[in-house]
């Protein structure tokens, strides 16, 4: 079976968001079909067209056999364990975990798009991203080196 590099957002902003990302990020390498698993260091930020107590985000890379349909429906079960809800588009939530990259591919589905549509424009994805892949090229988006100045304006700290 062929593998993928995948990379997951990992985000985090009710409750006890430390104990929650460190659960998620468990989780992920118990996850059957996946290996090799790296986590970037965490970073804190305000919430951006959303409410609530700032963020704790982090991104994930591991190989993995899993479809992307197959990861997402993983990484939803995970959300779910942890209490997520979406009572409202952009509400604040116990855990939130997206597919970033999958391999080089371009997926458009119903339910699922990668890379991730809006990643390219947030400060809290790229940072941990390059931090993990600092030579990463992101397909249809070019190098995350020149991706990086144009969310200079966003507050970010690091997260111990
Ligand atoms: P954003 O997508 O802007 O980060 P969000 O993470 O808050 O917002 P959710 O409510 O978690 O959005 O997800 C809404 C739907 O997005 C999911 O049910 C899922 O089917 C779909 N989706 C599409 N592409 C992806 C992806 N790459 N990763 C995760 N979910 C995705
Ligand atoms: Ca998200
Ligand atoms: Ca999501």
């Amino acid at each position: 079976m062929t593998e993928a590099l995948a990379y997951v957002g990992l985000g985090a902003n009710l409750g006890d968001a430390r104990a929650v990302l460190t659960a998620a990020y468990v989780e992920l390498q118990k996850l059957p079909g996946t290996r090799g698993h790296r986590c970037s260091p965490w970073f804190r930020s305000a919430p951006i067209d959303s409410t609530g107590p700032d963020y704790l985000n982090a991104v994930a890379s591991f190989d993995t056999t899993l479809s992307p349909q197959a990861l997402l429906d993983a990484l939803q079960r995970i959300e779910l364990a942890h209490g997520r809800e979406r009572p409202y588009r952009n509400a604040p939530r116990t855990l939130d975990l997206d597919v970033l990259l999958y391999g080089e591919r371009s997926i458009s589905t119903p339910t699922l798009t990668v890379p991730h549509p809006r990643l390219h424009e947030r400060a809290f994805v790229l940072w941990p991203l390059a931090a993990l892949a600092p030579d990463l090229v992101i397909p249809g988006r070019g190098p995350i080196s020149a991706l990086l100045p144009s969310v200079a304006g966003q507050a970010l700290e690091p997260a111990d």
